[in-house]
């Protein structure tokens, strides 16, 4: 049995409860392989052992009062997964589903992104089991400002920096800063994803987005085409799908869809984005609205968009919303690239038949690095008290979006398997963490 094999053999029996940590486990370690056979003192330092399991994971309980005096209790979660690179880093999600299995797979994939961006930033991911959809301003604050008179204690600028995710946008992220600073009586640039008068990052809104769309312009490079002209279905409406239909439409192309949790929207003349932004940025109302302001536009209730006919499909909503049978639909219409900009959305049977049916595949770790990939810059201003212009950032951006790609398919080349960004994006994240786990001694 092989290196790899063991340890997932491993995790499935320790871990038989979290679906999700093992799906994203088994997918990188798997691909792993090659790189482990190229290192065998890798194993002999049980560096997998080490690898798959989180540095420390924190719960505890959220309590807070909602509008009608009734005390609520909610369960929050961090994960400090792994810190061999720099100070743990990643989201908070907020939302019903989150357990300790998605931010496991979450903070484990956060691991291999971050090492991806070329910056200092380690591994994690946090959340709660709270709903934000339908709760007053004050509620949110009072749920973040309870979340965070706990959070405060194991966060910091040089050991582990929270950003938004799911659920957790501007708004969120100003109440736990708030918070946060009122506690350690400190202004400290703690958290990333903060409005721009208290040291956020211009193009820190647009960076998972636009950042999987340049992404998405090298796939295109390599086989000799380019954006302008193509269609694109998107999944998602909020923060990552919003910015990557914004900068698609800006190369030229036509974004055709938009979705949330309650169905998908199908616009024949392209997503409109500036109504799109008004409906889930300003009036943080349902896609409904949009179809009620674009008279050629069709809603379609509780499906995706998968079955539409397109050049390139983006799942940019949630994990494994993108399952076999969407990828068997999207292959016979044609579809040639799936560009994940959500983390895990297309599960592992249906990567598989993606990859095995010619489609040009990128993986959200590499492809989404975007966002992460900002924070650290936001990281770097707050730490030099400076701000750089948005073309700064987003030169940066794309020279960041450049070199993962570049990483991610020249790993993939060296280690036999060309043309596999999963492969690639994979062998690329871990190389360098191992190396510094190894130089850290047992740890
Ligand atoms: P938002 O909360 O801004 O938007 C999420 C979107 O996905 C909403 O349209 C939401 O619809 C939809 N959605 C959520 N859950 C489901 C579900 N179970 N089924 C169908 N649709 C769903 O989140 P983001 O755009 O920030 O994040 C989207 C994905 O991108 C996540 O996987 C996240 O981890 C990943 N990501 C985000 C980054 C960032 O910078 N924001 C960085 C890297 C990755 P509804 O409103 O109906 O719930």
């Amino acid at each position: 049995m092989s290196y790899s094999s063991e340890v997932i053999a491993q995790l499935k029996e320790r871990y038989a409860d979290q679906p999700e940590f093992i799906q994203a486990a088994q997918e990188v370690l798997v691909s792993l392989q090659p790189a482990l056979d190229a290192h065998p003192e890798y194993q002999s330092q049980a560096l997998l052992e080490r690898l798959v399991e989180p540095e420390r994971v924190i719960m505890f309980r959220v309590p807070w009062v909602d509008d009608k005096g009734q005390i609520q209790v909610n369960r929050g979660y961090r994960i400090e997964f792994n810190s061999a690179i720099g100070p743990y880093k990643g989201g908070l999600r907020l939302h019903p589903s989150v357990n300790l299995s998605i931010l496991k797979f979450l903070g484990f994939e956060q691991i291999f992104k971050n090492s991806l961006t070329t910056l200092p930033m380690g591994g994690g991911k946090g959340g709660a089991d709270f709903d934000p959809k339908g709760k007053s301003d004050r509620e949110i604050m009072a749920f973040c400002q309870s979340f965070m008179t706990e959070l405060y204690r194991y966060i910091g600028p040089n050991t582990d920096v929270p950003a938004g995710d799911i659920g957790t946008g501007a708004r969120e992220i100003g109440y736990l800063f708030g918070q946060y600073k009122r506690l350690r009586n400190e202004w400290s640039g703690v958290l990333t994803g903060k409005g721009l008068s208290y040291g956020g990052s211009l193009a820190r809104t647009e960076a998972t987005g636009y950042g999987a769309v340049y992404f998405l312009t090298h796939m295109l490079a390599e086989k000799g085409e380019e954006l302008a002209g193509k269609t694109i279905c998107i999944s998602g409406a909020g923060n990552v799908a919003i910015y990557a239909a914004q900068k698609a439409q800006q190369l030229g192309a036509c974004v055709l869809t938009v979705s949330d949790s309650s169905g998908y929207v199908y616009d024949p003349d392209g997503i409109d984005v500036a109504t799109l932004k008004n409906v889930k940025e300003v009036r943080r109302a349902r896609l409904t609205d949009y179809v009620a302001a674009r008279p050629r536009a069709m809603y379609h209730e509780t499906q995706r968009p998968w079955g539409e006919k397109c050049d390139i499909a983006m799942p940019c909503a949630t994990q494994n919303e993108l399952s076999l049978e969407s990828a068997q639909a999207l292959v016979a219409h044609g579809c040639r690239y799936v560009v994940e900009g959500a983390n895990m959305p297309t599960t592992l049977e249906a990567t598989t038949y993606l990859q095995e049916h010619d489609v040009f595949f990128a993986p959200g770790k590499a492809a989404n690095a975007g966002g992460v990939a900002v924070s650290g810059l936001e990281m770097s201003q707050n730490a030099e008290h400076l701000s750089w212009s948005f073309d700064e950032v987003d030169q940066r951006l794309q020279s960041i979006m450049a070199s993962i790609y570049t990483s991610a398919s020249t790993a993939a080349k060296d280690y036999g398997h060309e043309g596999n960004l999963v492969f690639g994006a994979n062998i690329a994240g871990f190389l360098k963490v191992a190396e510094a786990m190894m130089a850290q001694g047992v740890c």
